[in-house]
């Protein structure tokens, strides 16, 4: 079928939510006869994070927190109201109806765009490769398919992490990825490396299953992801200064953030805040995880929460005003009790790990030192002793080393060609207003734009729906006002 098309054309490379709200945030600033084409591999696949089949994989945050919208921020509190089973709908729901949500929002925002004459395609294949021919761009699919494009832009989420066990890949029992996860035998003693989301959402897989044998969690840090509480918010009027000083200085120092901060979690804390337990304090043991349920259950405003909750946006500005040293000592010290404590989980994955602790089923340990190969089975080596696993399932999650932008042919082809540089923190280098990657001489490529976790390094919070979301709208803007002032050079008209 021939598709006839006037205006210009937008390849958009990826559909998961970025891509979602990047397109609903675009298409309506299209004029018809404009084309738009979505290239996506296999959207709301099981690997994917809303892909999950599994009834206990929750979304981490509330529901009305978590719309592709930014300026209707109850949109998926409604959808869900509409479509959950139970009255009322639940806070955190299952990440798969999360998932039927993108792809509502996205078909809808395609409705709408071909209603208003713009010519939207999908196509099912994997983007392999960008080429440049001056000012015009092709994009070359797997299949063997090229799209010619104006304007591209890649929203391709998480991508696989360097391998950490590279002498363990090959031994049967094991996955170097979580998912799918593999029926196991049921009384296996199994290793997860890592104790975040992810590892716990092995032992909710595993849970479900009647796994009868032992589940421990392995990290250096043994910390579990605090329970997630109230959404209240504090008042944060020492960060508040400090950014703003920061902003007229045009430079930030960690140091004074982190007192800012300091005074301003003390100021919202009820009683002193438990610096101890807040910046070390690993393993999570079972005492901790519940003293931490029965705070949240009981409503008591938690100082740490409270200010997290209100200082986002302003966490995000001062990420781009630190310099190069202090950015390095954020990832390297620091980012362990942020991911704690800004990755919490909710309060009923909670319940079910603390159900596991108890029935002594799931363990939790640090101080991981080594896992290697014993015959069929393995040693794993904590700061708890030595013990033997029969299963490894490594749940460290995504990466954005160099190594790991190499595992997507796409990303490794940008490298290879100049289009994309390495960030020296993570994912690729990009001006942070137009989201257009960096070129070797720090140079904008124009026409291409990257958003989600390739932009890690320089957004920092590159994994979380409503970060996305900010990230996705910012983008939109830039690329409309990029292909307006295109069109104002061509024709010297608006
Ligand atoms: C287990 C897990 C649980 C999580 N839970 C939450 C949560 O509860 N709340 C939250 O806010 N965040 C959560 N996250 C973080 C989550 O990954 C992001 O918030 C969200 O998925 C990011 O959306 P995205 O569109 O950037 O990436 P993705 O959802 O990964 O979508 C990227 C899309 O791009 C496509 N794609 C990639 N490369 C190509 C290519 N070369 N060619 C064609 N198509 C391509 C993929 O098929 C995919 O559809 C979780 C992450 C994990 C791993």
């Amino acid at each position: 079928m021939t598709i006839e098309s006037t205006g210009p054309v937008v390849v958009q490379i990826g559909r998961g939510p970025t891509g979602t709200a990047l397109a609903r945030h675009l298409l309506p600033a299209l004029p018809p006869g404009a084309r738009y084409l979505v290239i996506d591999r296999d959207p709301g696949a099981a690997r994917l994070a809303f892909g999950t089949p599994e009834p206990t994989h929750l979304l981490n945050t509330r529901a009305g927190n978590s719309s592709l919208n930014r300026d209707d921020p109850d949109e998926f509190q409604r959808w869900l109201t509409t479509r959950a089973e139970s009255d009322p709908a639940p806070e955190f729901p299952p990440r798969a109806l999360y998932g039927r949500y993108v792809r509502d929002v996205f078909d809808h925002a395609v409705r709408e765009a071909r209603a208003a004459g713009v010519v939207v395609e999908l196509v099912s294949d994997s983007a392999v490769r960008i080429g440049r021919d001056g000012a015009r761009t092709q994009v070359h699919c797997a299949s063997g398919r090229v799209l010619d494009a104006d304007r591209v832009v890649t929203c391709l989420g998480m991508m696989a992490a360097s391998e950490p066990y590279p002498e363990l890949v090959g031994h049967p029992s094991y996955f170097a990825n979580a998912w799918p996860l593999p029926a196991l035998p049921k009384g296996a003693t199994v290793a997860v490396i890592g104790t975040r989301l992810t590892a716990v959402d092995v032992h909710l897989t595993l849970a479900a299953r009647w796994h009868t044998g032992r589940v421990l969690l392995a990290s250096r840090s043994g910390r579990l992801p605090r329970v997630r509480g109230a959404e209240t918010t504090a008042a944060v009027p020492h960060l508040q200064r400090c950014v703003q000083l920061a902003v007229a200085a045009g430079t930030l120092s960690l140091a004074d953030f982190g007192r800012a901060l300091v005074a301003d979690v003390e100021a919202a804390s009820v009683a002193p805040p438990d610096w101890e337990r807040i910046l070390a304090g690993g393993p999570t043991t079972r005492g901790m995880l519940a003293a931490d349920l029965a705070e949240v259950d009981t409503g008591v405003k938690r100082g740490w929460q409270q200010v997290l909750n209100a200082a986002g946006p302003l966490c995000a500005l001062a990420w781009q005003l630190l310099g190069d040293r202090d950015r390095d000592e954020v990832l390297t010290r620091w980012m362990t009790p942020i991911l704690v404590h800004g990755a919490p989980m909710p309060p009923p994955t909670a319940r079910r790990v603390l159900a596991g602790m108890d029935s002594g089923r799931l363990g939790v340990l640090a101080g991981l030192r080594s896992v290697r190969p014993l015959g069929r089975r393995f040693e794993l080596v904590t700061g708890h002793g030595r013990q033997e696993v029969d299963v490894v399932v490594n749940a460290t999650g995504g990466g954005t080393d160099v190594a790991a932008m190499r595992s997507q042919p796409l990303v490794a082809a940008m490298l290879d060609d100049g289009l994309l540089t390495a960030h020296p923190l993570g994912g690729a280098r990009i001006d942070v207003g137009t989201f257009e990657p960096l070129d070797a001489s720090g140079a904008p490529v124009r026409g291409i734009h990257l958003v989600g976790d390739l932009a890690r390094g320089a957004m920092l919070i590159t994994n979380d729906v409503g970060a996305l979301v900010a990230q996705a709208a910012q983008a939109a803007g830039a690329i409309r006002a990029g292909m307006a002032a295109t069109v104002l050079s061509r024709t010297g008209r608006p």
